[in-house]
C-alpha cells in the first residue's frame, strides 16, 4: 500500500507558519517583508505564474511590488529597475519571471540581483554555495521536494537517490540538496545509457524530465519513494506528471501526485525563501 505525499496540504500548513513569521518580522522591524516581481512582456503562462505569486504574497502577509514591463523594454531599463530594487531596503527578494523576451540577456540581468535577495536561488553564487553545502537560498522547486521528504519522514541518509533531469532550476539543485542530506546521488539525463537500470536502483527517484508518464512501473524498485516534478498535459489535455502514476503507485512506499504534489510547494518555498532573506537582512 503506497502513501500519497500531499504537497497541497503541506503547502497550506507552511503558509500558516510563513504568515506568522511575516507578522513577527513586521512587529520587530516596523515594516513588511517585501518581494519584487518583474514581468517583461505578455507570455501567458508567465502572467499566470506572476499572478499566483502575488496572490500567495497577499495570503502570507508579504508585500508584493509588481512591475509589468512591455515586451520591447530595453535591457538597460530592466537593469536600472533591478539595481534600484537591489538598493531598496523595503524589498527583501527580487524575482525576474523567466523566460524573458529574446532581445534581453537574462543571464546578465539575473547577475544584478544581489545574492541575498535572490529568492529564486538561481544565481551562480547561490548555486555555488549550495554545491559547497553552505548557507544559501535554494531553488524553490527542489527545496520544496526536500520539505515533502522531511514531512513524510523519508530518510535520505545513506539512501540511493536517482534524479532524472539535470536542468539548472530542478535537476542539478535537487541533486545537491539530496547530496547535502547524505544521500548517494546519481543524476540521469537524455544521454544516460541505461536509464532503466539506474532508476531501478533508486530508493528515492525524482523525475524532472518534462515528458508525460515517462517513468513506467518497470523502472521503479519495489518500495521506492517517487517524486514527480513534471507538469505536462496528457492526450486528453489533463495535467499529468513525468511518472505513469496509475501503474507506478502500487510499487511505491511514497509517491507524489500531479497535481497536488510538488507543484503547490514551489510558490510556497518562494515565500519561505523571502522570509529567510528578510530575516537575514536584519540579523
Ligand atoms: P528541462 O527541459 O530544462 O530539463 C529536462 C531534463 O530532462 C534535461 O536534463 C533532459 O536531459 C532530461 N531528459 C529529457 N528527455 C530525457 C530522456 N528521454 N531520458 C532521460 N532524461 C531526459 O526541464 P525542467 O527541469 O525545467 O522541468 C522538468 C519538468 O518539471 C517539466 O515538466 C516542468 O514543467 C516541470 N517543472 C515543475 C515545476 C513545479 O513547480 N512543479 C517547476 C519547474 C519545472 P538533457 O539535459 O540531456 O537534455
Amino acid at each position: 500500500m503506497y502513501n500519497l505525499m500531499d504537497g497541497k496540504s503541506l503547502a497550506a500548513e507552511m503558509r500558516i507558519e510563513i504568515k506568522r513569521q511575516a507578522g513577527l518580522f513586521k512587529s520587530r522591524c516596523g515594516k513588511e517583508i517585501g518581494l519584487a516581481v518583474i514581468l517583461v512582456g505578455n507570455n501567458q503562462a508567465s502572467q499566470v505564474y506572476v499572478r499566483n505569486k502575488i496572490k500567495a504574497c497577499e495570503e502570507v502577509g508579504i508585500k508584493s511590488y509588481a512591475y509589468y514591463l512591455p515586451a520591447n523594454t530595453a535591457q538597460e531599463e530592466v537593469a536600472d529597475l533591478i539595481e534600484e530594487l537591489a538598493q531598496n531596503g523595503n524589498v527583501h527578494g527580487i524575482l525576474v519571471q523567466l523566460p524573458l523576451p529574446a532581445h534581453l540577456d537574462a543571464e546578465k540581468l539575473l547577475k544584478l540581483i544581489p545574492v541575498q535577495k535572490d529568492v529564486d536561488g538561481f544565481s551562480e553564487e547561490n548555486i555555488g554555495k549550495l554545491c559547497m553545502n553552505k548557507n544559501c537560498l535554494a531553488a524553490c522547486t527542489p527545496f520544496g521536494v526536500m520539505k515533502i521528504l522531511e514531512k513524510y519522514g523519508v530518510q535520505t541518509k545513506g539512501k540511493k537517490a536517482v534524479i532524472v533531469g539535470r536542468s539548472n532550476i530542478v535537476g542539478r539543485p535537487m541533486s545537491m540538496l539530496l547530496l547535502n542530506a547524505d544521500a548517494t546521488v546519481t543524476i540521469c539525463h537524455s544521454k544516460t545509457s541505461d536509464l532503466k537500470s539506474e532508476c531501478l536502483d533508486a530508493d528515492i527517484l525524482v523525475a524532472a524530465i518534462g515528458k508525460a508518464k515517462f517513468i513506467t512501473a518497470d523502472m521503479v524498485k519495489e518500495g521506492a519513494t517517487v517524486i514527480d516534478v513534471g507538469m505536462n498535459r496528457d492526450e486528453q489535455g489533463r495535467l499529468c506528471g513525468d511518472v505513469d502514476f496509475e501503474n507506478v503507485k502500487d510499487k511505491c512506499s511514497f509517491i507524489t501526485p500531479v497535481p497536488g504534489g510538488v507543484g503547490p510547494m514551489t510558490i510556497t518555498m518562494l515565500m519561505y525563501n523571502t522570509v529567510i532573506a528578510a530575516n537575514r537582512s536584519v540579523n
